[in-house]
């Protein structure tokens, strides 16, 4: 599948890897939009959260775990934000479902 989130877990692509489990991997974003930018993405590929199903939705309680052990492991200890984009409207530009984590600065509080 040409799918670049794919070839990041295949490591075809590299990437700056931050955390890993058996079903979720995270890794720096490669245009950071805050001092803290981490994608949070299944290794199963799911195209987006509007691909998510009752077969399927388990792995979002992993990346939100997995969300909270790096906030801790970056010290955000003053907060953090996850944001998950879906299709066009939502801004999503890659078809892998991913969760941006986001702080290390007080974020902007307009989120549409
Ligand atoms: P989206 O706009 O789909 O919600 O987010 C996609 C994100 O993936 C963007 O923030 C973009 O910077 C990031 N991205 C795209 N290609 C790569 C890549 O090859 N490596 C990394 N680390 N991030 C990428
Ligand atoms: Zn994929």
């Amino acid at each position: 599948m040409d799918c670049i989130f794919c070839k990041i877990i295949s490591g075809d692509i590299p990437s700056e890897k931050v955390f890993e489990n058996e079903k979720v991997l995270a890794f720096k974003d490669i245009n950071p939009m805050a001092p803290v930018h981490i994608l949070i993405i299944p290794k199963e590929h799911i195209d987006g959260a509007d691909m998510l199903s009752d077969s399927n939705a388990d792995i979002v309680k992993d990346i939100m775990l997995a969300a909270k052990q790096i906030a801790q492991s970056f010290n955000l200890d003053n907060g953090w934000r996850v944001v998950t984009n879906v299709g066009n409207d939502g801004g999503q530009t890659v078809r892998h479902l991913h969760f941006h984590l986001l702080g290390g600065k007080k974020l902007n509080t307009e989120l549409a």
